[in-house]
């Protein structure tokens, strides 16, 4: 008798499932994990093209599957919802425990009514709230929609906490955020916080170099065309596909997470997988790791001095003061190499400085901003102000007669006489 060939595809729990309906997203957010090198305010898409198997492809090829009941799979994209037949796949699948991450821009009434008619529920899901591409009001009602529909036993909404990467937020992010959480503790809905995944050892995810290394992982990643990887690296650069869903048998087996195998890509691997606690890696010594702490630094490489500068003023106002102080130092890096001295920057430095007790520093970068040209009004009172308390007023007070009229700078003085410097002017 022929011996049957054991089921290619890891099962034990700690696997998990994706099954990758679409590449396409109707969202393009900097700061989309599905895509290398996150540029700060570069809209991201989600990778490519395929032709996507059918909804039908999809369902039997999956319900034909020799180790069910209740496996855990999770239905994601792209935005999942873009596939044509989402609604049939979801409530078709036989024996799964579905979970979905979708941005929520879907028709929840008619996925609901689907699901209800072929008794099917969600029991987890996952809904990220995307502040520049959806209103606060409009994504909270659907997530409310969602969550009183009960086709999802427990969904989660959150958000990403870009609190220390400013360099991914600006203003009109800042505000609708604020809103959204204002609203959501109002009308009692939860939601939380996930951890932002884009950097990976105090470096970006730009492919520069890559190498060999052992890996092991608990994906089973399906792309949109029913091909199987164990990476979602491998998944987006179609490259090492073990087989596909829809000739199950030809497939070659996965290894199993805990077992090690070489991967000569190391260094192209793609955030979802070395952040999520889902894989490790053995280097050439035997150490096995995962990943250590994010480092918001690597974003300022590819950041206008502009907007480095509006990075800081937000790094200003959550209290750290360093690391305004390091961005605004990479903006006026950036500055000298384009001929230019940075003036403002220097000025926006200088009370930087001041705000961390770098008294001297402060003093030197506000008279250095008022050589380059910036004599407002806060910036010649700050260097007064510094200047006082270190006591070397005469000697700053040469500096600015160079470009302040005597006059004006006695008037600027005058006012700093009754001030009591605790904190400098506001910043430009
Ligand atoms: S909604 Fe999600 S998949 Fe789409 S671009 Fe944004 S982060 Fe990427
Ligand atoms: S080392 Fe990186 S690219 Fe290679 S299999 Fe592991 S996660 Fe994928």
């Amino acid at each position: 008798m022929a011996e049957v060939a054991p089921f290619p595809l890891p099962v034990p729990e700690i696997h998990v499932w994706v099954a990758y309906l679409t590449a396409r997203c109707n969202y393009a957010c900097d700061y989309c994990i599905q895509k290398p090198q996150m540029i700060p305010g570069q809209r991201r898409k989600p990778w490519g093209r395929y032709q996507e198997l059918t909804g039908r492809q999809w369902v039997d090829a999956l319900n034909a599957f020799p180790v069910r009941p209740e496996h855990p799979l999770i239905l994601t994209g792209g935005e999942p919802s873009l596939h044509q037949d989402f609604a049939f796949i979801a409530s078709r699948l036989e024996g799964y425990t579905l979970d979905m991450t979708s941005n929520l821009t879907f028709d929840i009434d008619a996925l609901a009514r689907e699901m209800r008619a072929h008794g099917k529920r969600f029991v987890t899901s996952f809904h990220t709230y995307h502040p520049k591409f959806a209103r606060p009001e409009q994504w909270l009602e659907q997530a409310e929609r969602l969550r009183d529909s009960g086709i999802v036993d427990q969904p989660t909404f959150s958000m990403v906490n870009l609190q220390r990467f400013p360099h991914f937020r600006d203003d009109e992010h800042d505000a609708n955020l604020r809103r959204l959480t204002e609203l959501a503790d109002r009308r009692g809905l939860l939601y939380q916080f996930n951890e932002f995944r884009g950097t990976h050892m105090g470096l970006p995810y730009e492919r520069s170099q890559k190498h060999a290394i052992d890996c092991t992982s608990a994906w089973v990643n399906i792309d949109p065309e029913g091909n199987v990887f164990n990476c979602q690296y491998h998944l987006t650069e179609r490259k090492h596909a073990f087989g596909n869903i829809t000739a199950i048998a030809a497939c070659r087996p996965l290894p199993k997470m805990g077992e090690f195998f070489a991967c000569q890509d190391f260094g192209y691997c793609d955030p979802c997988h070395e952040n999520s606690g889902h894989g490790a890696f053995r280097d050439g010594q035997g150490q096995v790791f995962r990943r250590t702490a994010n480092d918001a630094r690597v974003y300022l490489k590819w950041m206008e001095p502009a907007a480095i500068r509006a990075v800081a003023q937000r790094y200003v106002v959550q209290g750290n003061a360093d690391e305004a102080e390091h961005a605004l130092l990479a903006a006026i890096g950036k500055e000298r190499d384009a001929g230019s001295d940075g003036a403002e920057t220097w000025a926006d430095l200088g009370v930087t400085l001041y705000d961390i007790g770098k008294k001297r520093q402060s003093l030197a970068a506000l008279l250095h901003a008022i050589d380059g040209g910036i004599t407002r009004t806060e910036t010649v009172a700050s260097a007064l102000l510094v200047a006082r308390e270190l006591g070397l007023l005469d000697h700053a007070k040469a500096t600015i007669l160079r470009h302040v009229p005597a006059q004006v700078l006695a008037r600027i003085e005058a006012a700093v006489a009754a001030v009591r410097s605790e904190s400098l002017p506001a910043r430009s």
